[in-house]
């Protein structure tokens, strides 16, 4: 059913997180590899969001997660960030006053009393390298210097995404980047995201818009109610039983074109 990925750089197995009496994940193995974008989807509340959290450390969980083949799953989320695992959180405002480059530099500066002094000096040196190369990866070089409120919605989007790619990340996890964009901006969105993969990075997209992640994926998982219920390529998903009745609430309800779930 689903194309093969031997040497996967993101690897769950059996991966769970409790809430309380809630299941939120219940034994996922999912599998990312170099180059490839894989969707998560599923309808509210299934878990997805979770899964991002108990990757990234964010949330304890139960089970195994390997990065390009290296258990992390005992590694606090600064760590496994540092090994090359990264987010996007769903409230990703980018800092109004400072510049592109800056709200780069914030996400890769280590917190501690060296960089303190250093800022209190004036002596901080943020790594201008990795965050031109950041930049060039979303295709926005030419912003570097340019404050959020002067982009476009799908320009702020994509700092937020490089805001993740900077400093050697090999798996980034992409929490609804592309909410609130408009259709043609959506589009542009996808086309970038295949250029960061196409560097070698793995990314796994969760997104509402369908036909955003079933035109750009190359695999989709899909959650319902914590667990996972199909896997495959976008067509395959796009016609498996199983994810329409959990989007649209039966198996007997065909898609509409009215419906906001349906997967066309
Ligand atoms: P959405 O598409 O709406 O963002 P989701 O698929 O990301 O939803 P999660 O946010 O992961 O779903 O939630 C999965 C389940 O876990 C839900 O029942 C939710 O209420 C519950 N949940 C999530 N976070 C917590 C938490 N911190 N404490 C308790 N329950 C939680």
């Amino acid at each position: 059913m689903s194309v093969d990925v031997s040497v996967p750089l993101l690897q769950t197995t059996g991966l769970s997180v409790r809430y309380g009496g809630v299941v939120a994940n219940d034994d996922i193995t999912l599998r990312v590899g170099a180059s490839e974008i894989v969707g998560l989807i599923g309808p509210n509340g299934a878990g997805k969001t979770t899964f991002v959290d108990a990757v990234t450390g964010f949330t304890r969980s139960t089970g195994g997660i390997l990065l390009d083949g290296e258990t992390v799953e005992q590694h606090p989320p600064h760590r496994r960030r540092h090994e090359g695992l990264a987010r996007t959180w769903q409230a990703g405002e980018l800092f109004s006053d400072l510049t592109v480059t800056q709200n780069l530099a914030v996400a890769v500066q280590r917190p501690g009393i060296r960089t303190l002094i250093a800022d209190t000096l004036g002596r901080s040196t943020p790594p201008h390298e990795t965050i031109a190369a950041a930049l060039t990866m979303v295709g926005l070089d030419n912003v570097a210097d340019r404050r959020p409120t002067e982009l476009s919605l799908g320009q702020q989007k994509l700092v937020g995404v490089a805001r993740a790619l900077v400093g050697g990340t090999q798996v980034v996890l992409l929490d609804e980047p592309a909410a609130g964009l408009d259709t043609h901006e959506s589009r542009h969105f996808g086309t970038e995201l295949r250029r960061i993969a196409d560097t070698g990075v793995g990314v796994l997209l969760i997104d509402h818009d369908m036909s955003l992640v079933l035109e750009v994926c190359d695999r989709l998982y899909v959650l319902d109610f914590g667990q996972m219920i199909a896997e495959g390529t976008p067509e395959e998903i796009r016609n498996d039983p199983r994810v329409i009745a959990a989007y649209l609430g039966g198996p007997d309800v065909p898609p509409t074109p009215d419906d906001e779930r349906t997967l066309s």
